[in-house]
């Protein structure tokens, strides 16, 4: 039985043998909108939460992903986006794009599967919501928006510890094969960085919760959604007059990405540029030049002193 209505005799009336007889029952219910209508009808029709909930995020992270991911496929054939290509020698060769797309297939079956499908379980257990109606969309903004900074200063530092030594050379070596990204390899990766950066996605949710007790599956699943569209479009190779870093300056895009796989160092945030800024970390020629300017200033600075 389904714990989507509060009222369980309610899931039992409504349950029809097919998923559009189930939505059809639940739209005579008052008070629900469309989006809480499908959703509340995939519980109700399945009627098993473990189930339910694992093949929506399962499929959820298949869609967003390589649903996200072809359009930059299209935009690498077409030579009119060339203009806008971050590093325009570098388009990715059909059998290079094969490869990443078998590798990532994979590590999805294979790695991320498995906390797909222990994932309501572990939802029951922290207090994380199913049920309709769905919260307000101004505690959902709020939700989103906080672990966005949560998630991006949790890879931040992960990131840029991943550039030390072994954890370079055993772990993330893999994500840098390609030193001109493009779409498909946001989640290239060795499965223990997948893992570690992942929890910035999933774990700052599940602290969140465990601190206030109140999250509902829905701003999870959105806020998912963008995330993947972060990590699908940093890694496009494409900065548009159109990008969103060009109306949010903090806003990192592919541009700020690009130049770390391009340089191997620096810019280690996902979202913000206020990692970077701060920690001094900024990553292309400019950012070097700026560095050494600042460095060249201070030992000065310091010679007058001495003087
Ligand atoms: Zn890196
Ligand atoms: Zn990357």
């Amino acid at each position: 039985m389904s714990s989507v209505f509060a009222n369980s005799t309610l899931v039992g009336l409504l349950k029809d043998n097919s998923y559009t007889g189930t939505l059809h029952n639940i739209q005579r219910l008052p008070n629900l909108n469309v989006v809480e209508q499908y959703w509340a009808a995939w519980y109700v029709y399945l009627s098993n939460d473990i189930l339910a909930t694992g093949l929506f995020f399962f499929l959820l992270h298949e869609v967003m992903y390589f649903g996200r991911s072809l359009p930059w496929f299209i935009i690498d054939q077409l030579p009119f986006f060339r203009r806008y290509k971050i590093q325009p020698t570098k388009i990715p060769s059909a059998k290079e794009q094969l490869f990443c797309l078998k590798s990532v297939l994979l590590s999805h079956f294979l790695v991320e599967a498995i906390p797909i499908w222990t994932f309501h379980p572990l939802c029951e257990k922290l207090g994380i919501s199913v049920q309709v109606p769905f919260p307000h969309w101004k505690t959902m903004a709020f939700e989103i928006g906080l672990f966005f900074l949560l998630e991006d200063m949790w890879h931040y530092w992960m990131h840029r510890l991943f550039h030390y030594g072994v954890f370079y050379k055993y772990i993330h070596k893999q994500h840098h094969r390609y030193a001109a990204p493009f779409g498909l390899t946001a989640e290239y990766a060795h499965p223990a960085e997948a893992l570690t950066l992942g929890f910035g996605t999933v774990g700052m949710p599940i602290l969140y919760v465990l601190y206030t007790g109140e999250l509902h599956l829905f701003t999870l699943s959105l806020w998912i959604t963008l995330r993947l569209f972060q990590a699908v479009d940093s890694h496009s190779g494409y900065d548009f007059p159109w990008s969103l870093n060009k109306f949010l300056p903090f806003w990192a895009g592919a541009e700020h990405h690009d130049l770390h796989h391009h340089y191997f160092i620096g810019n280690y945030a996902s979202s913000f540029r206020w990692w970077d800024y701060t920690m001094d970390t900024e990553s292309g020629p400019e950012a070097k030049a700026a560095r050494e300017e600042r460095m060249r200033l201070r030992a000065e600075r310091n010679s007058k002193k001495r003087v």
